[in-house]
């Protein structure tokens, strides 16, 4: 009953920003709307004219998400065939390993909503009021399609508060054990699904995972290595692997997963990296390859100065630390980091590391993450990989 429903209508530049195929309204954009979080709202400009359809939360800076441009329901078998197309969309990626991103957010078309497969769990995380409130309507596909032994509710980040959504990890069917082996590649890891960082893993670096084993010679740094993402894809071709990280029980997941697959050649330090990096450097030490995937050092706008700062030391060190022929994989998950900041930095670093390096490859999050052409704040995993000349 369309004069029942809920309508926001939204400022010129709210209007545009839809217009230009962006998904969101911020809260000021909004000029008139009434309903509650996690309604489905019908958003029209200041002329009445229709915009779409959106998931809606006034509790969010983002009030509006829209999920559709056409006139259509928002309703069970909407939810199903969105659902039904992200799972399809990764049959066709052929993806080499049994742990990988089912549903991506906007960019399948479902605002808040993470899914991840490992092996025969799901572990999905909401963002968003309305997925919340219809989460059956994502559950019961789900089963139906994957036939999961369990599934999982990781909704403990602290984002979800600026969704006004409560913190909490629940099972939502079947079992889920503390962690699950899963494979990438060759590669056999643990996978902590009630603890570990995101959802159990780094799986936005699958693709980065395998090119890293493919430059892999030689003696390899591996920093912030987590639970050896990059380290044990490098043990299989390399002499040696070191991995170095601040958290211990990172490092001993580390172990755990070297012991899997019987590597021998992987060493563990813990240690901060940016003191580990420099006596490295000062102490004349060399590598074959450097391989540096900090955490997010510009979390938002106001951070990224600071954060280029940070990410030109560690890269600095990293490329004196270099042979000739050696390579840097140099990643920055920041979205504020953007890849012409990266660039400029890294040009900057190498300029003062007195090092000429060469462009191999730039490289981006897996193809089972992507991004929205009209939503840059969907790209933001940049994977430079460098070579010493
Ligand atoms: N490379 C990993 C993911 C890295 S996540 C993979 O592909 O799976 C970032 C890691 O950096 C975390 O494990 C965290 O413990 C570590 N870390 C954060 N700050 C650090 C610091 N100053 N020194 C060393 N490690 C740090």
């Amino acid at each position: 009953m369309k004069g029942s429903e809920t309508v926001a209508v939204v400022t010129g530049r709210g209007a545009s920003r839809l217009r230009s195929g962006h998904p969101w309204v911020y809260r000021s954009d909004i000029s008139e709307a009434s309903g509650k979080a996690g309604d489905v709202i019908r958003v029209n400009d200041q002329r009445g004219r229709f915009l779409g359809r959106a998931f809606y939360n006034p509790e969010s800076q983002i009030s509006i998400r829209l999920v559709t441009r056409d006139d259509e329901p928002i309703d069970e078998t909407w939810f199903n065939r969105k659902i039904e197309a992200a799972t399809n969309y990764r049959e066709t990626l052929k993806i080499d390993a049994d742990a990988y991103r089912l549903i991506h957010g906007e960019a399948d078309g479902l605002p808040g909503l993470v899914v991840d497969r490992y092996g025969d769990y799901v572990v999905l995380q909401v963002g968003s009021a309305a997925v919340e409130r219809r989460l059956d309507w994502v559950t019961d596909p789900l089963i139906e399609r994957l036939a999961p032994e369990g599934i999982l509710a990781r909704n403990d980040s602290t984002a979800r508060k600026r969704e006004g959504l409560d913190t909490e990890l629940r099972g939502l069917f079947g079992e889920v054990p503390e962690s699950v082996v899963v494979r990438e590649g060759d590669v056999r890891y643990q996978a902590d699904l009630w603890g570990g960082q995101k959802t159990g893993g780094f799986l936005d670096q699958r693709e980065n995972h395998l090119a890293a084993g493919r430059y892999a010679k030689g003696r390899v740094l591996d920093v912030f290595s987590y639970t050896g993402g990059f380290a044990l894809h490098a043990a299989r071709q390399a002499e040696m692997v070191e991995a170095v990280d601040a958290s211990e029980p990172a490092l001993d997941a580390a172990r755990v997963n070297a012991g899997l697959n019987g590597l021998e050649n992987v060493s563990f330090t813990r240690a901060n990296a940016f003191d580990l990096l420099r006596m490295r450097s000062d102490s004349g030490e060399w590598y074959d390859v450097v391989i540096l995937d900090p955490p997010a050092f510009a979390k938002s706008k106001r951070e990224v100065k600071k954060a280029s700062r940070a990410y030109k030391e560690i890269n600095l060190r990293a490329m004196k630390l270099l042979n000739p022929g050696g390579i840097l994989i140099t990643c920055s998950c920041s979205f504020h980091f953007s890849r012409e900041l990266m660039e400029e930095t890294l040009r900057s670093a190498a300029a003062d590391a007195g090092r000429t390096m060469r462009v191999r490859e730039w490289r981006g999050q897996s193809e089972d993450h992507p991004e929205l052409l009209a939503a840059p704040e969907t790209k933001y995993l940049k994977c430079a990989v460098l070579e010493r000349v």
